[in-house]
């Protein structure tokens, strides 16, 4: 593999994605699992409709089902049974007849209107029409929503709640998903404690395993926290191999930066193949990658913000991949902004912004605080990424800029 620590220049993020996401194949492994439990996972199979939505035409209101030829303004049809929802009936309608009619119940045969109930008067066993009824009006055609045969939902879709809806209405109690994928967390530095430890002096707590178990969570994977392992070449390598064996991925924080790389370096170098990265995105520019003998392996910047970032910018795509889903593109709109930006020329910025409208309803954003790779408040209290091109400078207020609403791994 090629070495990218040692190639000049930085590599833009939409080549770094493209190379990356050839390098890391979809999982194999499949399983069947109750509707109920569906939720967020993953199709594996395409869903084809065996049935018709509706399955039968049927009125979509309560009223009166009849003949739209017997239908004008004054007529008076005899009303000869019922229908409620569920309860068919095999009678065929006549002339003149016409048929009381619940929201749901199958149209009778011979029938081919409803007349909603606010529009006829009752008399006794009649009913006489006040206005005139049209062909097909109120009726609920066979299979309008769906129909056999139909393509229903593709392998790949993560699915929400209308999916999980329609999966129900097409009769299925248990459906074909990847099996979820599992995930090492690596936290790397001497200087680092998890939130409950004793901080000694220069010592501070970490937070990327926790905004990264976060965002795996909402990709519904499963999570093994290895902790912090302190910056020791044979501590290091005794829990990647470990980390290798027990996960599908092994993401780390920290080390991947030039001072620091040479440790992650050597221990990754003797147990796969590792490319380091050089990213022209900020924050974030060190990226590391891997084909571990059982696993992938992501390496993240240790600075909280640059962590994020690569995280949700890089990894996340080759996460649903690897994961069975689709590739989607995210939401990025165009908006007004209101607050000056400073930007150098040279990378990609991901800059914490506030969208929201102004008084004309257009959208609008201003940056967020400060913007150093190690300012997490200011991403906490941000609703969106302004995305800078690359070889864009300075933004002025006014200027258009592209905005990125958070999703839902950073909601
Ligand atoms: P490194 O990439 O290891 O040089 O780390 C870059 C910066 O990120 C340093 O200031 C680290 O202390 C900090 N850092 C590394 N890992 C974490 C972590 N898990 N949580 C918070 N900060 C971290
Ligand atoms: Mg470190």
């Amino acid at each position: 593999m090629v070495d990218c620590f040692s190639a000049p220049g930085l590599v833009p993020l939409e080549s770094a994605m493209e190379q990356l996401l050839g390098l890391v194949q979809k999982t194999q492994q499949t399983e069947i699992i109750d509707l109920e439990q569906a939720l967020g996972r993953v199709l594996a199979k395409d869903q084809i409709s065996n049935l018709n939505i509706p399955p039968a035409d049927n009125s979509a209101m309560d009223g009166y089902a009849l003949k739209c030829a017997d239908g004008s303004v004054g007529a008076s049809l005899k009303m000869v049974a019922k229908v409620f929802a569920g309860h068919p009936i095999s009678q065929n309608i006549q002339t003149g007849e016409c048929v009381r009619i619940m929201t749901g119940g199958q149209i009778p045969t011979g029938c081919d209107a409803v007349s909603m109930q606010e529009n006829v008067s009752a008399n006794g066993e009649d009913i006489i029409i006040n206005q005139t009824v049209q062909a097909g009006e109120n009726i609920r055609r066979q299979g309008e929503d769906i129909s056999v045969g139909q393509s229903v939902l593709k392998s790949g879709q993560r699915l929400t709640a209308s999916h999980i809806g329609l999966l129900a209405s097409l009769g299925n109690q248990n459906i074909c998903v990847y099996k979820k994928l599992t995930v090492a967390l690596i936290s790397t530095g001497d200087e680092l404690k998890k939130p409950g430890q004793t901080l000694n002096a220069g010592q501070f707590f970490e937070s990327n395993t926790y905004t990264v178990n976060a965002m795996l969570k909402r990709l519904d994977m499963n999570v093994l926290d290895f902790g912090i392992i302190p910056d020791n070449l044979e501590l290091l390598s005794e829990t990647f191999a470990a980390a290798d064996s027990q996960a599908d991925i092994v993401i780390s924080s920290g080390g991947v930066s030039v001072g620091e790389a040479d440790y992650t370096k050597t221990v990754l170098e003797k147990l796969g193949k590792i490319q380091f990265w050089k990213l022209a995105i900020k924050p974030g520019k060190p990226f590391a990658f891997g084909l571990l003998p059982n696993s992938y392996f992501f390496g993240l910047p240790g600075n909280p913000v640059s962590a994020m970032v690569t995280m949700h910018q890089l990894a996340t795509p080759l996460l649903r991949k690897i994961a069975g889903e689709d590739a989607r593109l995210p939401l990025r709109l165009q908006a007004k902004t209101c607050e000056k930006i400073r930007k150098r020329p040279g990378r990609t910025d991901f800059q914490r912004g506030i969208y929201s409208f102004d008084e004309s309803g257009q959208l609008q954003v201003r940056p967020n605080g400060a913007q150093g790779s190690g300012i997490l408040s200011s991403m906490s209290a941000a609703n969106c990424y302004i995305v800078l091109e690359q070889q864009r400078g300075n933004v002025d207020v006014g200027e258009q800029v592209l905005v990125e609403p958070f999703d839902e791994l950073l909601r």
